[in-house]
């Protein structure tokens, strides 16, 4: 034998390709026309190529069984529910922002005074009316009463409700006003006015009396006759 078995065993590979020089594919066959140890080796070789032939072609095959109306109708399918899901979201963000702002309006609270923005003032207009001012939130609901005092002197005490939508809608630097009292005659019989972080409302007038008397802390004086 012209040479040794590993030499070409090295050589088999590229044999088998048929990528090697003219002179190597020469030395190999003679080789494997008299050594059965390297034949062997070959034609494992070439065995696992054809697998892996096969292998490729079934990869191919399947792949070109997917046909083009197959895949218009992926593609179709894909689209409806692109839509599908893009109509969902649409409708699921509408129905939760009007779901979240029926819960806001219907999330009504007591208006707390803020000393530090002085949220509510109340004033004297030229005509005589008394004015209360809130800002920042429009109010939805404002309770007042007039109660005496200890001194004989007439107030008046209001809160008010708000929902937590005009919180969030309503800018700092929007207000409400609410009529405390019109006309000269109520005027007159009014000497303060102090606003409850309660609901006046859901007092009655002796509790009312009663908290003015044991706990004034809670009691904002806004207004005060001049
Ligand atoms: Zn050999």
């Amino acid at each position: 034998m012209k040479y040794p078995c590993p030499i070409i065993n090295d050589l088999l590979p590229l044999y088998a390709d048929g990528v090697c020089s003219e002179e190597s594919r020469q030395a190999v066959m003679e080789h494997l026309k008299d050594c059965a140890c390297c034949r062997k080796e070959y034609e494992k070789m070439e065995q696992y190529a054809a697998q892996n032939k096969k292998y490729d072609f079934a990869q191919a095959k399947s792949t070109a069984f997917i046909s083009t109306d197959s895949l218009i109708k992926v593609r179709r399918e894909l689209l409806i529910k692109r839509i599908l899901t893009a109509a969902v979201a649409v409708l699921l963000v509408i129905g939760l922002t009007a779901g979240a702002g029926i819960f806001l309006k219907n999330n009504v609270h007591s208006v707390v005074y803020n000393p530090d923005s002085q949220n509510i003032r109340v004033v004297q207009e030229p005509d005589g009316d008394i004015i209360a001012r809130l800002y920042g939130t429009e109010w939805e609901s404002v309770y007042s009463r007039t109660i005496e005092l200890e001194d004989g002197q007439n107030a008046v005490i209001f809160s008010m409700t708000s929902s937590s939508w005009d919180d969030l809608m309503i800018g700092d630097n929007t207000a409400s006003e609410y009529l405390i009292a019109g006309n000269g005659k109520d005027v007159g019989q009014i000497e303060q006015v102090y606003f409850l972080s309660q609901p006046v409302n859901e007092l009655s007038y002796d509790q009312l009396t009663q908290l003015f008397a044991n706990h004034p802390e809670q009691f904002t004086l806004l207004w005060e006759k001049q």
